[in-house]
């Protein structure tokens, strides 16, 4: 049986710091580019680590990326015939940009969007729950726990500043799993301590 496949899609890819989002979102541009399709890749200006104006994985994987400030500078960058619109460290991209994403799958453009989904402390971050909700498909990736070598889906800080956004060099991170991952003020635990002395 013929199904006639509509365009337009949102895709998210999410997981902790070094589970490997920034090279399966480089990988689908690459795809997308051997399929002729017109891409546009874009990343909040913050994030600088690597390369003010690539996409690069903690591998040296690389592919150039426009780096805006906020949502109109992305959408001056936009250009009508965009058929992909892939995304890097969406955590960091503002609120306003959620109905624009929303307009461009219903007009047929496949959004690719990668970023952390849980900030250092195990809490959603910036607008990623959001896109989680309203995504079609979603990538869930683990990296390794640097303590016990599990599967790690958490990011834990090394170094102690306040602020949900401490962006830096790779070593004032790394992946932990949930058993290893430790907060400084772990709200699950208190919630769960309160709950029990309630009962
Ligand atoms: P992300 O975008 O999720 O931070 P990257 O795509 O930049 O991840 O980097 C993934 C790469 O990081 C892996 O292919 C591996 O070479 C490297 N790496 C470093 N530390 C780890 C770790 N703890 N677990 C898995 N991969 C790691
Ligand atoms: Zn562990």
């Amino acid at each position: 049986m013929f199904v006639h496949q509509r365009q337009g899609s949102l895709e998210v890819i999410c997981g902790p710091m070094f589970s490997g989002k920034s090279e399966e979102l480089i990988r689908r541009i690459k795809r997308a580019i051997i399929a002729k399709q017109k891409v546009q890749v874009f990343k909040p200006a913050l994030d600088d680590r690597y390369d003010v104006s690539a996409v690069a994985s903690h591998s040296q994987r690389k592919h150039e990326a426009i780096a805006v400030k906020d949502t109109t500078e992305l959408l001056r960058h936009l250009d009508p015939d965009t058929q992909v619109v892939a995304l890097d460290e969406a955590q960091f991209l503002d609120e306003s940009l959620i109905p624009i994403i929303e307009d461009l799958a219903n007009r047929g453009v496949r959004v690719i969007a990668g970023g952390l989904d849980q900030d250092s402390n195990g809490e959603p971050f910036g607008i990623m729950p959001i896109l989680l909700a309203k995504a079609d498909y979603v990538t869930k990736l683990q990296a390794i726990c640097m303590v016990c070598g599990a599967l790690a889906s958490r990011t834990q800080r090394m170094v102690h500043t306040g602020g949900q956004v401490l962006v830096g060099a790779a070593e004032a991170y790394e992946a932990r799993c949930r058993h290893c991952h430790e907060v400084p003020h772990p709200t699950g635990d208190r919630l769960l301590e309160d709950l029990t002395q309630g009962s």
